[in-house]
């Protein structure tokens, strides 16, 4: 990684107080970028607040002779995060949305403070931010985002259902900032990290935790938001020294004359063909179904 520098340029990371973030900040601030090291400084499951976790990020990276600068509110009040960049840097380059918490209770047991909690902080508060930087993106026609979703978004968790859907939540947010963003240089990709934390200090044996550093995550985000990237709108799971591409997968399907014949025994008859994956492609956008219904429309009526 001695390559990418990142030499003024003002990166905002959310919850850098400890975990992947702090990892993030330290990292940027040893490359010249100047730091907005946001963190709420309570519990993971969003309990409390204090100063503490953001002020020691950004005295050790004072310390080492990088710049930064510490903010203390929740990711639900972006704007002032960003208000903070702007006041002391004056510009805002790079937004990486890390901030988060669990509130993990079965589906049964959900309360609604539980769900509430968890989507105001996942996906609120990274609206918040994304929303506040976003006039400044496109004024100088350039940003990067980072937005942090999670193998428990994609795949679905046990106990986790709140996070699961803030957590996919986060990849349908990145794909539509990312079209949006294009024309303006402004590029928004995703990432499911998996890192030893005090998020998953609990859920995995300390052996594989110390093979999981949040220093393996970060070269893939400096890769992904320094100024040279084209990547954009991409979802990446990273961690533990793998990285991989992630893609939607749509199979070609099953196309039936749209009429009476539409029947569900219709479908039932040729239903493997719905999940025949062996000709599938990886879209970024919907099926064409003005083209499907004009091919439909010239079927013959389906053999029930
Ligand atoms: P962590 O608990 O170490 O770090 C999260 C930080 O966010 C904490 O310092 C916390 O104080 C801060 N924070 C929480 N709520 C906040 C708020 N409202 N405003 C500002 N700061 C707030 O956890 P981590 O593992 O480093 O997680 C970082 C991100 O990565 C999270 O979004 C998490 O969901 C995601 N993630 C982590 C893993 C993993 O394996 N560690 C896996 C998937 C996703």
């Amino acid at each position: 990684m001695s390559e990418l520098r990142f030499d003024g340029q003002v990166i905002v990371v959310t919850g850098a107080g400890g975990g992947l973030g702090k990892a993030y900040a330290l990292f940027f601030g040893s490359r010249g970028a100047s730091v907005v090291v946001n963190d709420l400084g309570g519990s993971f499951k969003g309990e409390g607040n204090s100063t503490k976790a953001a002020d020691v990020v950004v005295d050790e990276i004072k310390a080492a002779g990088g710049k930064a600068v510490a903010n203390y509110d929740s990711v639900e009040n972006g704007d002032r995060i960003i208000e903070t960049a702007i006041q002391n840097y004056g510009r805002i380059d790079v937004l990486l949305n890390n901030a988060g918490i669990l509130r993990d209770i079965s589906f049964k047991n959900m309360k609604d403070q539980d769900w509430d909690l968890i989507i105001n902080v996942h996906v609120k508060g990274s609206y918040k931010c994304a929303r506040a930087a976003w006039p400044y993106f496109r004024k100088q026609k350039y940003g990067r985002v980072i937005n942090t979703a999670s193998a428990a978004g994609l795949f679905g968790s046990f106990g986790q259902c709140n996070y699961s859907a803030a957590k996919l939540a986060m990849v349908g947010f990145t794909e539509t900032l990312a079209k949006e963003g294009a024309k303006y240089n402004i590029h928004a990709n995703v990432i499911a990290p998996i890192a030893a934390s005090r998020m998953t200090q609990t859920v995995m044996p300390p052996d594989i935790l110390e093979n999981l550093k949040p220093d393996w995550v970060v070269p893939l985000v400096a890769v992904l938001v320094h100024k040279d990237s084209d990547e954009n709108g991409a979802i990446y799971e990273v961690g533990g020294g793998h990285i991989a591409k992630l893609r939607w997968e749509r199979a070609s399907g099953l196309l039936l004359k749209a009429d009476d014949s539409y029947t569900p025994g219709a479908i039932l008859k040729r239903w493997p063909e719905i999940s025949n994956f062996r000709d599938a492609d990886h879209p970024t956008g919907v099926a064409d179904f003005m083209g499907l219904l004009e091919k439909s429309m010239k079927m013959g009526p389906n053999d029930k």
